[in-house]
Order: structure tokens, then sequence, then C-alpha cells
């Protein structure tokens, strides 16, 4: 059989990324536990990991997730309002109820399906949604779909964000949308003033706690919890594919607002729901989080470790901030590729995150610890490190 013809602009356009240095190559891997994982026949440690607890191969979300699966096999058969809804999904949509201290929590396939269907359903053509220019793609794709009027701001920087709030007039809804954690470079969105500003101005404040949840708070909830205003925000997103090392989105609230998504979001009504056995490892999950702060106070200790020697070395440049995501950024997208190729050489894989997730210029490693990876372990990355950054980065 020969391929079907296929319109020249699709070789044209595969030229221009390549060109750019941008192309995106794809490549299997096999996680293991440790945080290692198995890559073209060699063991590496994963430093590109989200899984912040070490919790996606943790025994006891194996045990849940298998006995679920034996119970109601593999798929939800269904979406969650015909008849995908379980027994284990009802369980988890209280427990993180419960976990978050809100009245209620409705689930999502991903946390990309949460964002879109959430940001896309709050908003409508007469509605301005502000934007945090470093905002997660899902949030912009959602007020793209809204149709809203769209503001980016920078949160390092709340004086435009202000105005803007001062200079829309009229009855549409404002609505402040923002990251809690920025995944690609780990700084913290500045809660507090968003709260004030959003009280001033009468808008709806929308966050995603993706990086925040299990990770930050003084029991796992996210960066609200840490800063103290969870009971501020209006909408808390979360997902459960990081830090609690199993698949899907999440948002926590009022029985209202919960009521009205189950009503109104379209991620959530068109699409299956997620596999049983998924939502009982999760509720696993959630446990082992309330009941093994060690891990949170260890992983932060480790990152500590990790950024403070990283801020130490002059040909680098590594944002101020906390937690387990650690930007090294090296400008140029070449320059990031052969770091990043060398250390896997090396026997580390870390993130290679390039334009357009980041903005042009500011080519990265993307590191991110987890509890799983020892003080050893830092201490050889940040050795072949060196090594790689003398052979291709000019000191500054
Ligand atoms: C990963 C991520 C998402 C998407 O969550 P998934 O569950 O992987 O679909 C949303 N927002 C942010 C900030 C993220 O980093």
């Amino acid at each position: 059989m020969s391929s079907p013809e296929y319109p020249k602009w699709i070789d044209d356009d595969l030229q221009k990324i390549r060109d750019a240095g941008l192309f995106r190559s794809r490549r299997t891997f096999k996680p293991l536990p440790g945080g290692r994982c198995l890559l073209d026949g060699q063991t590496l440690i994963n430093l590109s990991s989200n899984d912040y607890l070490d919790l996606a191969h943790d025994d006891r979300l194996i045990a849940a997730a298998t006995s679920a699966l034996s119970e109601m096999g593999v798929g939800a058969r269904a979406s969650a309002l015909v008849s995908g809804r379980t027994e284990w999904h009802e369980r988890l949509e209280s427990q993180l109820a419960l976990f978050e201290g809100a009245e209620a929590a409705i689930l999502f396939p991903s946390g990309y399906a949460a964002n879109l269907g959430v940001v896309s359903a709050l908003a409508s053509e007469q509605d301005t949604v502000f934007c945090d220019r470093l905002n997660h793609a899902s949030l912009i794709d959602g007020c793209r779909l809204s149709g809203a009027r769209l503001r980016v701001y920078r949160h390092d920087n709340l004086e435009k964000l202000k105005r803007e709030l001062e200079k829309v007039t009229g009855d549409g809804k404002k609505i402040i949308v923002t990251d809690s954690v920025f995944s690609m470079d780990g700084s913290l969105a500045p809660l507090v003033s968003l709260c004030d500003l959003a009280e001033k101005y009468e808008a709806i404040l929308m966050i995603d706690e993706a990086h925040g949840t299990g990770v930050w708070g003084a029991t796992g909830r996210g960066l609200a919890e840490e800063l103290g205003v969870e009971y501020r925000v209006t909408v808390r997103i979360g997902t459960l594919s990081k830090a609690v090392g199993t698949m899907g989105g999440f948002v926590a609230g009022s029985s209202a607002l919960v009521d009205w998504l189950w009503n109104r979001v379209r991620t959530q009504i068109y699409s299956t729901a997620l596999p049983p056995a998924i939502c009982a490892a999760a509720c696993e999950a959630l446990e082992i989080i309330q009941a093994e702060p060690e891990r949170r106070r260890v992983l932060f200790e480790r990152a500590d470790f990790l950024r403070k020697e990283l801020q130490q070395r002059t040909n680098i440049t590594i944002p101020a901030s906390n937690g387990p995501i650690i930007p090294i950024i090296l400008q140029d997208p070449d320059v990031t590729m052969k770091v990043a190729a060398e250390l896997q050489e090396a026997g580390f894989l870390v993130g290679a995150i390039r334009p357009p997730t980041v903005p042009e210029g500011t080519s990265r490693l993307r590191v991110s610890v987890t509890y799983a990876h020892t003080q050893d372990d830092l201490v050889r990355f940040l050795k072949a490190l060196d090594r790689s950054l003398a052979r291709n980065v000019e000191s500054r």
C-alpha cells in the first residue's frame, strides 16, 4: 500500500522546525524504582521526572491499583456522567475534598483537560482573562478557546496587572489565572498580592497547583496553603499526575462550583472517566502524603542542597526560588541540547527545554529533584555537569 499524498507544507514546516534547532524527537523510556530510568539500554538517574514524592512506583499504590484492576477491569467504559463514575471515582473525589479542606471536588481525565475545560467554561466573549506570561499552555489554550479578551502580565511586576484590571469596565467577568508554581522556572506566584488585587477589583482568582499539590504547604495541599490564602482563591485546580504519582486533574471548591462544573465543563462531560484503578492508586497516594510529611521535608533538603551548589557556578544562571524544580539557564538551544546529551552519556537524564515552551534566549536544563534521589546522586550529577559546562559554556 502506498502512503497517501500529503501536502508539501508539512515537509516545509518540518524543515523550518529543524532549521531553528527546535525539532522534537521521541524516545522510549522505562521508568525504574529509586528515581532511575532505562533509556537506550543505559540506566540513568532520572532528574526529569515530576514524581516528586517517589510515589509512582510505591508498592502500596501498585497494590491498590492491582486490586481495583482485578475487580473492575482496565478502562472506565464511559464518561463519568453516563456510567463511568465508579465507587473509586466517588471515593477519590470525597478524599480530595477532605484533603483540600474544600466542600467538594471533581475529577478530570488530566490536568490539561481540567485547565482547558474550566477556563473555557468560566470565561466567555464579554469577559477578560488575565494570564501570567509563564502560565502553562493548557491555561492559555483555555483562554483562547473561551473567546474572552486576553491580557498577559508578569508576576514579577504586578503594576501592569493592576493597570489592566483598572481599565476594564462593563459587566464582563474579570478572571485572573495563574500557575501557583511555574513549571519551567520553579518560581512562585505572588498569591497574597494576587488575592489582594482580585478582591480589590472584584475578579475571580483561579490557580493551577499542578506543581504545588503534595509538595508545598504544611499538609501538602499546595502553595495556597503555604501562603495561607486557600480561602481567598475561588478556583483551585490540581493534577494527580505529578507529586501524587498517578494521572488525572481535579478542581476543589464549593459544592455550588463543583455542581456547576459537572454541568458546564465540556472536557469532563465529553471524555471517558479515569480508569478506576488509577483512582484507587490516587486514594492511596493521598493517604501517604498525609501520613508521611517527611517525604516533603527530605525533598526540600535535597533541592536546597542542589540549588545552593548550582548557584555557586558562575557560568550558569539559576533563578532564585525554592523547591524541587531547578532550571539551569544556558540560553542557547544548541548548547542546551549538547549539555543534556553529555549528561545522558554520564548517566543523568534532565529535561532540555527550548522555545516555544520557554521564552526565546532562555533555553534551559530543567532539573527536578525527587524524594528518591540521594545526596550521592546529586553530588555525582554536579561533577558530570561541571565537566560538560567546562567543555561547552564560557565563564561569564
Ligand atoms: C503538567 C501541568 C499541567 C497538565 O497536567 P497533566 O495532568 O499532565 O495533564 C497543567 N498545569 C501545569 C502548570 C503543569 O505543569
